[in-house]
């Protein structure tokens, strides 16, 4: 295994080596170092005070890139968390937690994610004199953080873990501004659920580097994508549904070609451009 008996850097200022290093030492047997001085901050916040100005996984890529170029690491682990609605029942929060081990000595980037609704991910607007003690219930305050937003002149306040600090934050707010905003803070390190995402995370990313392609060895084997359009039933045109699923090297160009795990071979007419347009 390469990277057993290595040091893997991870790219955090918030903690999440606290659930990456125990997962790492058990399944790969590495040991995990954490940047010192990394300002993860640079390449965008949650809050918005430095927009992000990639996508997440171009982010992690530069995160994770920058730090083991820094600090003189081969392999580097980052993470990045999106909040929103969810991509398939979009009424309710979700966390898509990407993850990634990017190999600098060999070329090689091994990424894994994962969505959960387990999120405290919520705001509420208030103004003097709203009741917001059910908001406070529904993220989770005090074991979760809060972040409190004078939205007329934009300051912040983060990382807020107790009530009388809640208290005087607001009272500030209100002085620059009549309505402000609460919000859940996003940060790892100032929420257990997203914490456990990341875990979850970064177990899956772990089982993904221990799975070898079958033809150069790399470790990573089995990137998902598909490939094809199933038909439709009725008229034979080619669907919205994919036709094979594929498991890829992350070095090497081989491929392995599996049918669809719903195990359909032809589209029901929903799927159809003709037949349902
Ligand atoms: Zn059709
Ligand atoms: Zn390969």
């Amino acid at each position: 295994m390469r990277y057993r008996n290595t040091r893997i850097l991870v790219a955090t200022k918030h903690h999440k080596e606290r659930v990456i290093q125990p997962i790492f030492k058990r399944l790969i047997g590495c040991d995990i170092d954490v940047a010192k001085d990394f300002d993860s901050d640079q390449f965008g916040t949650f809050a918005g005070e430095v927009p992000r100005l990639q996508n997440p996984l171009a982010t992690l890529i530069a995160k994770a890139t920058h730090a083991a170029q820094k600090a003189g690491y081969d392999y580097a682990i980052a993470s990045e968390g999106s909040f929103g609605p969810h991509p398939d029942f979009f009424m309710i929060p979700a966390d898509i937690e990407l993850i990634g081990l990017i190999d600098l000595k060999h070329g090689i980037e091994i990424i894994e994610s994962v969505i959960s609704t387990e999120t405290n991910y919520a705001q509420f607007d208030l103004n003097a004199g709203d009741d917001y003690a059910a908001f406070l219930k529904q993220v989770a305050f005090p074991s979760h953080g809060l972040i409190v937003r004078a939205l007329e002149s934009g300051s912040i306040q983060k990382g807020i873990t107790d009530a009388l600090s809640l208290n005087t934050a607001i009272e500030q707010a209100f002085k620059q501004s009549q309505q402000i905003r609460l919000e859940a803070d996003m940060r790892a390190c100032f929420n257990p659920s997203r914490m456990t995402v990341i875990a979850t995370a970064a177990e899956k990313l772990a089982q993904r580097i221990l799975q070898h392609c079958p033809q150069c060895r790399s470790p990573g084997f089995g990137k998902l994508a598909t490939t094809g359009k199933l038909l439709c039933e009725c008229c034979e045109a080619p669907s919205t549904l994919y036709q094979f699923r594929l498991k890829q090297c992350v070095s090497c160009e081989y491929v392995e070609k599996s049918k669809r795990l719903d195990g359909l071979t032809q589209a029901p007419l929903q799927y159809c451009e003709y037949c349902n347009p």
